[in-house]
This record gives structure tokens, sequence and C-alpha cells, in this order.
């Protein structure tokens, strides 16, 4: 009998903090075996010791690191009978500021992490979702993945690169009877976020911070009920920003340039241009 047994099993990376580490807590309660994946070694230790050693995996895993990607897939489907019935591609940076402004080395480090290390995880995954009945691929894309956003411009890219690859695979897919869906979550309490955006936070509203328990809530239902959901958005009023974002792109741009961080810096340039 393999360590996971009968269970159904949830590979998740970032598992040692916020959503990913929520969601290693939800499935374990739910009965799960639970594969928890990070660059935190510490952090997993201590998630291992709360869930218990026989009820989870936990390894160190850089997710842009391919060939080491591959062989922890391996071992969890050793530990699995080579079965994986849901693989969560959650671990992401969120280095900012504006694009021209940052060091470049940031830009691809975000692109590496967030897209990158999603392109790698999907494509070593599938074999063992293929051989596991009713198998989800779910991945984190962002709010920012509504509309492409002043001052996280290559993080927001990214998340819109996951949403995209998202759309796509849940049709290609199919054919093997793998499920695709993601998350687009609003502002979420965990370490990503800057203090500073944690206590600008409005209270209400579709930017209120949410707790990360929220979203691994999302994870849940995605797998066990509504299937057939491409997008959870977390808030749900995040789908009503898309929509808007989708009919009117110019007057969105115009609403998130009139706040946000680029608001005074646009004020700058027009009253410079003014001057002339
Ligand atoms: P978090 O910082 O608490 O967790 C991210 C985890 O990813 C950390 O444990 C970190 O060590 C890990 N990680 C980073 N680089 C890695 C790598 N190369 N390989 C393996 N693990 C790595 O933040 P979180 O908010 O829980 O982030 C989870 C996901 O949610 C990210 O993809 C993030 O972009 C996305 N997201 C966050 C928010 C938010 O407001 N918090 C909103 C939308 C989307």
């Amino acid at each position: 009998m393999s360590k996971a047994g009968t269970r159904k099993s949830i590979f998740i990376t970032g598992a040692a903090s916020g959503m990913g580490l929520e969601t290693a807590r939800l499935f374990s309660k739910g009965g799960w075996f639970v594969g928890a994946y990070d660059v935190n070694l510490e952090g997993l230790k201590t998630l291992e010791v709360e869930l218990g050693s026989e009820n989870c995996v936990v390894r160190s895993l850089d997710v842009t690191d391919r060939t080491d990607y591959g062989k922890a897939i391996s071992e969890f489907g050793e530990a699995t009978d080579g079965k994986m019935d849901l693989l969560f591609n959650n671990a992401g940076i969120g280095k900012g500021g504006f694009f021209d402004e940052q060091d470049f080395q940031d830009v691809l480090d975000v692109v590496n992490v967030n897209f990158i290390g999603v392109l790698i995880g999907i494509h070593a995954g599938v074999p063992l979702l293929k051989a596991t009945p009713n198998s989800l691929c779910f991945t984190t894309s962002s709010s920012s993945a509504t509309y492409g956003m002043p001052g996280i411009a290559v993080y927001s890219a990214t998340k819109h690169a996951v949403k995209g690859l998202t759309e796509a695979l849940s049709i290609e897919l199919s054919r093997h009877g793998i499920r695709v869906a993601d998350t687009l979550p609003g502002l979420i309490d965990t370490p990503i976020l800057p203090d500073e955006a944690k206590a600008n936070a409005p209270t209400e509203g579709m930017f209120r911070l949410i707790q990360p328990i929220e979203v691994a809530q999302a994870v849940w239902s995605s797998y066990h009920d509504n299937p057939d959901r491409l997008h959870w958005f977390v808030p749900k009023e995040i789908g009503d920003l898309d929509k808007a974002s989708a009919m009117d792109p110019e007057g969105t741009r115009a609403s998130i340039a009139s706040q946000g961080p680029l608001a005074a810096a646009l004020e700058e340039v027009k009253a410079a241009n003014a001057g002339k």
C-alpha cells in the first residue's frame, strides 16, 4: 500500500505560507493526502508537524527548476500509486515598481516564478493527472488579470498569462479527462502583500482584505462543488471588474489611472505638459 493509500491527493506549491498553507490545512482536514512544496523548507517542516507526517509529503522545491520539479512529481507519484487528484500551482512572488525603473532581474524573476514555474508544473504533472479520474489542474492567477495594473505591470502580465493558459488548457486537457480552472483573488491577507497595502486596504468593496482560507475554500469548491467553473473570483465581485474591463477597456484605464499609484505621477506629467 502506498503512503497515501486510498486517499485523494493534492500537490501544492507555495504551501509554506498564505493561500497554499490554508489549502494544505483545509484539504488535510477533509481527509486528503497532501504534497506540500516551497522554497521555504522551515515553513514546510512546521506544516508537516501540524498535519502529521503520515498525512503528507513535504519537500523543498523551487518551481523554476524544471529537473527538480520533475523529480518532485515522481516522488509524489510513488507516494500515491501514480495518482494526483489535484495539482495546485500557487507559488508566486510580487516584486513590483514602475516597469522602466525595475531592476531587470526582478522582472525576469517574476516571469520565471509566476508563469514559467506554472508551465513547468503543468507539463510535468499531466501524466499523473491523466492517470487519475476526475482530476483538476488549478492555478493561482489574480484580480490583476482583469486589467493590466500599473505599479505591478509584469506581475499583472504573468497573471493574465496564467488566466489565458487556464482557458486554453481547459479545452485541450479535457481530451484526457483533466479539468482546468484558476482563481483570481483580490487583496488577500498574506505575507506577499506589503504592510502598506494591508494598512491602506478599504474596509469594504471588492478590494477589502480577505483571509486566505477563502481562497482555499474556492479550491475545495472547484474540485467538489462546481466542476465546470473556469475562473474563481475571490471575492466574487472581482468578476464584475473582469466583465467591466472587457466591455470598456478605455473607461477602466481612466478609472484606474485616476486612483492608485499612478495618479500622482500622471498629474505631474499633465502639469508639466500644460506648462510647455
Ligand atoms: P505568500 O507569500 O504567503 O505565499 C507564496 C509562497 O510561494 C511562499 O511560501 C513562498 O516561499 C513561495 N515561493 C515563492 N517563490 C517560490 C519558488 N520559486 N518556488 C517555490 N515556492 C516559492 O503569498 P500568497 O498571497 O499566499 O501567494 C500565493 C499566490 O497568490 C501567488 O501566486 C500570488 O501571486 C497570488 N496572489 C496573491 C494575492 C494577495 O493579495 N495575497 C492576490 C492575488 C494573487
